[in-house]
């Protein structure tokens, strides 16, 4: 893929730029490790007041960077400002609670012969992040706060489609005070991942993307035994009831699909319905969904903007298509405009069968696949019948049937009568096919720390 912001709205290509060379790499790698030897000697303290001078710039800059995502990946210029004010919050999190989530973990010290004996966090080093393109600033700032706030230094690889985004955060760092060599971003293809997470220097690695990237990076981080945290794709359930609030649940169903133009992993994908709300729901679920404002990212009236990339539209339109080929019903959408850039309407799908691609794959954009169930352990067998496991959302007064979903559905969160979301205070990743590991919260910031035990005689 070429490293290019190419506008999703026009599909012109604004701006190109060249890979970094063997020789950049290496020098920023380098960087990377004296940084990480500057950065672990500062205090909790010091780091927290970077920290939250690049919380201050976000929220400064918040209109301009808003708008340079708007311009890079296509989603609507009012997400794209909520999404830079959220990583400010995120980084005011961790500058406040980085040094409790890291405190020294005593046990009792007559219990293990000693006269102390306790657990100390202490930073691995230089860790390479992969991110991409859907929420380009949220998903690197889930990695970036916790990991600079611990000590760790970063090397960014986002996208190549989302660079002046991927530059803007380097620059962010440096620019709130850190030490040059402690956030850098490399503007590599997805090639040169194998040959920096190779690097002996390099200690740890994050990924937030797709499956088949998540197995390639966890093959050569088995191969040189280093740590990885994995957050990929999803297929999350929503699971409507017949105690549910049918209209709450159509209206917050419309945003769980829809949010980001559809491009989330934790939108919801597959809405499993009781029969005894099933036409009721889907009735209210249509209207929203057709109702939808679909344009001009930039346009504070749109709701659904273009897909960011041409592929991915593609990809969506070839999913509903060998739906609607096989038998399934299209309620709504379900036929790309023809026009200049990458759309892709607000679609609602029933009838869904194994032997459609929408029943086992993810699908990244704004279609929804709707399916009736006629019992609790139906809705639970469904929503578990795929491979991935990242979130879930059930809807439901019924307090058996909420502990029921909360112990039942696998998946790395269950939101009841709600949408999945994240926060910096909770504990965000999957499960099964979605990966590995945790991030935010005080898990997050724990991954890339070595649980150093300490006992004195
Ligand atoms: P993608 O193709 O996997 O790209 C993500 C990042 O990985 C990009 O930086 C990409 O670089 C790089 N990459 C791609 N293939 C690679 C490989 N073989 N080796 C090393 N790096 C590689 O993902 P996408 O399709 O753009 O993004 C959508 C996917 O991300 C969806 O499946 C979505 O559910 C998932 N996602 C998961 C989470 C989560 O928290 N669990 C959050 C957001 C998105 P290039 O751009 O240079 O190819």
């Amino acid at each position: 893929m070429p490293i290019a912001t190419t506008s999703p709205v026009t599909g012109d290509v604004l701006k190109t730029f060249d890979a970094l060379t063997e020789e950049q790499i290496d020098g920023a790698i380098g960087r990377s490790v004296t940084g990480f030897r500057e950065l672990r000697g500062t205090t909790f303290a010091q780091r927290a007041a970077w920290m939250r001078a690049a919380a201050d710039l976000l929220d400064a800059e918040r209109d301009d960077v808003g708008a340079l995502m708007t311009r890079e990946m296509g989603k609507t210029l009012t997400a794209a400002k909520a999404e830079a004010a959220k990583c400010a919050r995120a980084c005011r999190f961790y500058a406040d609670n980085a040094e409790r989530f890291l405190a020294d973990e005593p046990v009792e010290a007559s219990d293990v012969d000693a006269s102390a004996a306790y657990g100390r966090y202490q930073p691995l080093g230089p860790v390479l992040a992969v991110m991409p393109w859907n929420f380009p600033l949220w998903q690197a700032m889930r990695f970036a706060a916790p990991a600079l706030m611990a000590g760790n230094t970063g090397l960014l690889k986002h996208a190549s489609n989302v660079p002046q985004t991927a530059l803007y955060l380097g620059d962010l760092f440096r620019r709130a005070g850190f030490p040059a060599g402690a956030f850098q971003t490399l503007l590599v293809g997805s090639d040169a991942v194998e040959r920096i997470l190779s690097d002996p220097r390099v200690r740890a690695a994050t990924l937030t993307g797709s499956e088949a990237a998540g197995r390639s990076i966890a093959a050569i981080a088995g191969r040189e035994l280093k740590k990885t945290v994995l957050e990929l794709g999803g297929s999350d359930p929503y699971i409507v009831m017949p105690s549910a609030d049918i209209e709450r649940a159509a209206e917050v169903a419309t945003t769980a699909r829809c949010q980001n133009n559809g491009q989330s992993c934790i939108a919801a994908k597959r809405f499993i319905v009781h029969a005894d709300v099933y036409d009721a729901f889907v009735e209210a679920f249509v209207a929203r969904m057709a109702a939808l404002t679909v344009g001009d990212p930039m346009d504070d009236a749109t709701d659904v903007g273009p897909l960011a990339t041409e592929q991915g539209r593609d990809d969506v339109a070839g999913q509903v298509d060998d739906a609607a080929a096989k038998g399934a019903t299209i309620r709504c959408g379900g036929e790309a405009p023809k026009q200049a850039g990458w759309w892709y309407p607000p679609t609602v799908v029933t009838g869904i069968t194994p032997a459609m691609r929408m029943y086992a794959e993810e699908v990244f954009g704004p279609v929804a696949g709707v399916y009736r169930v006629g019992s609790v352990d139906e809705a639970i067998d469904l929503a578990n019948a795929t491979t991935f496991g990242l979130g879930a959302n059930a809807w439901t007064a019924d307090p058996g049937e909420r502990q029921r979903f909360v112990t039942e559905l696998e998946a790395g969160a269950v939101f009841v009568d709600g949408m999945v979301t994240s926060y910096p205070q909770l504990p965000f990743g999957g499960v099964k096919d979605s990966g590995y590991g945790r991030e935010l919260s005080a898990a997050g910031i724990r991954e890339f720390c070595n649980l150093k035990t300490v006992w004195i005689g």
